[in-house]
């Protein structure tokens, strides 16, 4: 908690505006979303930072590994108007969410929206995963080249509802490969969409 508050102060004092937050591990787990629900509104009456909660791949006992939990952790905060979402690729495809298959992103989004309400996903962290679907591994990987692979990235970054959103790649710092990615992910997208990647 001590180091969530003083990450928001860094934030006001940077201007920073808006902060994506892992919600933590905690082996009771209805505590932890407890707490994680604590801090987060406790951050939000001291400042005016907005808040994205992400997703985690469920490694050990992190908390947040899929939108209902998520959502626990959403509806235990006072007050939502600054309160989003950041969806990381890498940690739904470990967490057990196929998101190679459209029907299952479909589903995905479909279960946000109706959960959290329209307009909720505010940042898409786009990492391609070395591990296998469901192993609660975060291991993030270079695009196209790891377990989601690269059909499924052309499909995800070309979703029209998302088509004004930026999308952060948090691959592997080795050699060159941040322009490899980037041209990659450039090459998957259709002209008819303005994101922006990072
Ligand atoms: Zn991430």
């Amino acid at each position: 908690m001590r180091g969530f508050l003083h990450e928001i102060d860094l934030c006001r004092q940077l201007g920073i505006r808006a902060m994506v937050v892992h919600c933590g591990s905690r082996p009771q787990r209805d505590k932890g979303i407890r707490m994680a629900s604590q801090a987060i509104d406790h951050a939000l009456k001291e400042s005016d930072i907005s808040i994205l909660l992400e997703n985690s791949a469920g490694q050990g006992h992190g908390i947040g590994r899929n939108i209902v939990e998520l959502f626990e952790i959403y509806q235990g905060i006072e007050n939502h108007e600054r309160v989003s979402l950041c969806l990381d690729t890498a940690h739904l495809f470990a967490s057990g969410y196929d998101i190679r298959a459209r029907e299952v992103w479909d589903a995905l989004i479909r279960e946000v929206d109706g959960r959290f309400g329209p307009h909720k996903i505010g940042l898409f962290h786009l990492n391609d995963s070395k591990t296998d679907l469901g192993s609660k591994a975060d291991r993030h990987w270079h695009i196209g080249t790891g377990k989601i692979g690269l059909h499924a990235f052309r499909d995800i970054i070309n979703d029209l509802r998302f088509r004004n959103l930026m999308g952060v790649m948090e691959t592997p710092k080795v050699d060159s490969m941040d322009e490899e990615n980037m041209k990659t992910m450039k090459s998957l997208l259709s002209p008819l969409m303005s994101r922006s990647f990072s």
